[in-house]
């Protein structure tokens, strides 16, 4: 097996560590270090990464990692799993999406030892962690006030991504483009596999989001090779991939009740939410353009006019979609405590 080092740290096969990768202090002069778990396997095989609130203000990845570390099934690995369950900390911090200099890191990557906060923070985590793995799953959630059904985004026209994507067995696949500057790019330059997973809400937990979110992890897992593949329990979900997807917006500025919900199957025409004045007279209804899935929505009841409200993603078959998503949530036992992944 190949040697690990991890800012200086080496983590021999078989052994666990906690290590703080030191960043640029704060104004203050406090010292500030990205906390990073490793676990090696004793027995050879992939390395793989998952990282948590790349934008500081979505934090169930954060939670997502925590249970990931506590799981069982995770015990006898083979090859290294390194997590990262704040990588933007100064996010986190400012309960922001951002970096102190404003700069978004998910548009950073790859970043230099010599630029901007943003890359330099995104440069070390390229040079200490994704440049010694194979894989790699990105943890995200949808905006402030805004939810995201869980979803896989990736290329999937990449056919060893598409089937970590499938892997993950969530019913809603999103064939995302790459953005110039995102950490799926810099990580693709270097021929790592990357996947990003989207559920709930900025600032929030989620508990359906961070169920699937784990589940997810360790599906991926088992098809890399990591864990021992194992009969799958309750009903198969089945994968469908959006041929596309868009948001609908405010056709005026308003007070919202919004009618549709996460995971519906909506149709043309079908009214998503009504947009009504201060005096409770309905101004206008918010409708669907095109039969789909509702994948991303607005809560707060407020609303300006060309604000985007709902996300709509556009399958061959919806209503299979809605059904998977059913299945999904009952297999993720909602309500039950504790919960064994
Ligand atoms: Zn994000």
């Amino acid at each position: 097996m190949k040697p690990l080092e991890i800012g200086g740290v080496s983590i021999l096969p078989g052994e666990t560590k906690r290590i703080e990768l030191p960043m640029p202090p704060l104004y203050t002069d406090t010292v500030l270090s990205m906390p990073i778990h490793v676990q090696r396997g004793k027995r050879d095989g992939p390395t793989m990464f998952v990282s948590g609130a790349i934008h500081g203000d979505e934090l169930n990845g954060i939670e997502i990692i925590n249970r990931l570390m506590k799981s069982k099934s995770i015990k006898s690995l083979r090859g290294t799993l390194i997590t990262v369950p704040i990588v933007n900390v100064y996010g986190v911090l400012n309960q922001s999406r951002y970096l102190p200099d404003r700069r978004d890191l998910n548009r950073s990557f790859p970043g230099s030892k010599k630029g901007s906060l943003a890359g330099r923070l995104a440069n070390l985590f390229i040079k200490e962690i994704v440049n010694k793995c194979d894989v790699g799953i990105d943890l995200h959630t949808g905006a402030i006030h805004r939810s995201n059904l869980p979803q896989v985004r990736a290329d999937l026209d990449d056919p060893e991504t598409l089937a970590m994507a499938e892997a993950f067995g969530l019913p809603v696949l999103l064939n995302a483009d790459i953005r110039e500057g995102s950490l799926r790019q810099a990580a693709g330059d270097l021929g790592v596999k990357v996947i990003l997973y989207e559920a709930g809400e900025a600032l929030r937990y989620d508990e359906f989001s961070i169920r699937a979110g784990v589940k997810g992890i360790i599906n991926v897992m088992r098809h890399v090779g990591m864990l021992n593949k194992r009969a799958r329990k309750g009903h198969e979900i089945s994968r469908f991939i959006a041929r596309q997807s868009g948001w609908v917006r405010a056709t005026e500025s308003g007070f919202v009740n919004h009618i549709a919900q996460l995971g519906d199957h909506v149709c043309k025409g079908s009214v998503l939410a009504s947009i009504s004045d201060p005096y409770g007279t309905e101004l206008s209804s918010v409708t669907c353009p095109e039969e789909g899935v509702v994948i991303g929505k607005q809560n707060i009841p407020l609303t300006q006019e060309g604000e985007a409200m709902y996300h709509i993603a556009y399958f061959r078959k919806p209503d299979s979609v809605a059904e998977n998503l059913e299945l999904l949530q009952d297999n993720l036992v909602l309500g039950e405590p504790s919960i064994v992944y």
